[in-house]
């Protein structure tokens, strides 16, 4: 036998047992975006390279050196979305939605970023992105927060924060931007060798660094605050007394400015403690010039993006109970003439109760063994069918989770009795 193969590195199989939890999040999070009217888009997994470099920037970690980029057969550079935004912009663009629209769309599924695997981040990950277009705020900036927080309630999840920042326009961050150069020329062998790089290409993400060791010097840099122009202020303190209205707390972060280009104005991430390094699990922002800059009217526009693995990992480190998904019943079948009624029986009751689950065992074996198999599947009851049952037109019910007798039911009264027992009415 030659060795079985493995995964690539830092992607994952999400397992039986994992995705109870994975289904949870996203029947919870389209509930809640629904609420909001908010409608799916569904992007392709693979755009021109182009697009990613203009969209999300040249001197980005993603651009530089995250991307999963090749040349299909005919030679044009492709690349595995590593986010959705810009392939939601494009393809707004492309097929005129945003055209004297308003458009609230949201996304999910697969990125690819050539990271170091660890905890929380991996090669292919999972996002659910959320976008609208067409919109100023702050208005809409407070109720994409308010929602968000409506979201952590639904799934049940407790002590996340939010962090908040405003980045100002363009203009205000070219004048910080040359204040903040100033500050860290002055300090150059204090930084480490990413930032020194990209003190001449890309300063702001400097702030961004996560490495301990810079964070005295960056703490006492200059702060964007103060170089921001009044219009974005007063959007900030707008969008600040709307989220005090509502009861959603945050914390200005003077530092957040996010790993991406094309970010404005606001900018948020929800964090939590409990996930170690990689404690963001959703980050968004304002971006007002990409729809422009990617060849389509001017749009304001303003998203988030959730990290699945990482809301998926704090459900189990909260402990938060999922819908059990195992099987109601299970259906024992020994002899021909009970295979074929089990068969049938099996059908009636799925007409009957649209939410019952139920796994007829098939592949034969005595009593004892399809016992087995019914009380590991997790299922509440067995039904049992053996040739006696049969020739009565009766089925057993035995309850495999309490202590309480078999009973026995006909074949005409067994999807009423199991709808009672499951309480399916
Ligand atoms: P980080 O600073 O953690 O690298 P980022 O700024 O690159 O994050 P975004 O591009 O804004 O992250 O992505 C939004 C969210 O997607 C993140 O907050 C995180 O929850 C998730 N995410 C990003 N990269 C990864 C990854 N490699 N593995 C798992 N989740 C990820
Ligand atoms: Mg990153």
């Amino acid at each position: 036998m030659s060795k079985a193969l493995q995964a690539v590195r830092g992607m994952n199989d999400i397992l039986p047992q994992q995705s109870t939890r994975w289904q949870f999040v996203e029947e919870r999070v389209r509930g809640v975006l629904e609420a909001y009217g908010f409608c799916e888009v569904r992007m392709p997994v693979v755009e021109k390279t182009e697009l990613f470099r203009r969209s999300i920037g040249e001197v980005t970690d993603i651009v530089e050196k995250e991307m999963y980029t090749f040349a299909d057969r005919n030679g044009d550079s492709l690349t595995l979305r590593p986010e959705g935004t810009a392939g939601c912009v494009r393809a707004c663009i492309e097929h005129s939605l945003l055209v004297n629209h308003v458009q609230r769309l949201w996304y999910g599924g697969p990125m690819f970023r050539h990271e170091r695997p660890q905890k929380g981040r991996y090669r292919q990950f999972h996002q659910i992105g959320v976008e609208v277009f067409g919109l100023e705020g702050p208005d809409v900036d407070a109720e994409l927060l308010v929602m968000t927080a409506r979201l952590w309630k639904s799934l049940g999840l407790r002590r996340l924060s939010l962090q908040l920042n405003s980045l100002g326009t363009s203009e205000a961050r070219a004048r910080f931007r040359d204040a903040l150069v100033a500050y860290l020329k002055e300090h150059f062998d204090q930084l480490d060798e990413d930032s020194q790089r990209r003190l001449d290409s890309n300063p702001l993400r400097i702030l961004d660094s996560k490495n301990p060791d810079m964070q005295a010097l960056l703490d006492a840099a200059p702060l964007l605050r103060d170089y921001i122009d009044d219009a974005s202020r007063s959007h900030f303190e707008s969008l600040c007394s709307l989220l005090d209205a509502a009861g959603v707390d945050y914390r200005i972060n003077p530092r957040l400015v996010r790993g991406l280009d094309y970010y404005g104005r606001t900018v948020f991430e929800w964090v939590t403690d409990e996930l170690g390094a990689q404690g963001t699990v959703c980050a968004g922002g304002r971006y007002d010039g990409l729809v422009e800059y990617l060849g389509g009217r001017a749009t304001a526009a303003i998203g988030f993006a959730l990290g699945m693995e990482r809301l998926v990992g704090l459900l189990e480190s909260q402990d938060v109970p999922v819908p059990d998904r195992s099987p109601h019943l299970y259906v024992v079948v020994v002899g021909e003439q009970a295979q074929r009624h089990g068969l049938l029986l099996s059908e009636r009751l799925r007409d009957a109760l649209p939410q019952l689950r139920v796994v007829t065992h098939c592949g034969g074996g005595s009593f004892k063994s399809q016992f087995k198999k019914a009380d590991r599947s997790g299922a509440r009851y067995a039904l049992v069918l053996g040739d006696e049952e049969v020739n009565r037109r009766e089925v057993g019910i035995k309850p495999l989770r309490e202590d309480r007798e078999q009973e026995t039911v006909s074949f005409d009264a067994l999807h009423t009795r199991v709808a009672h027992l499951l309480e399916l009415v």
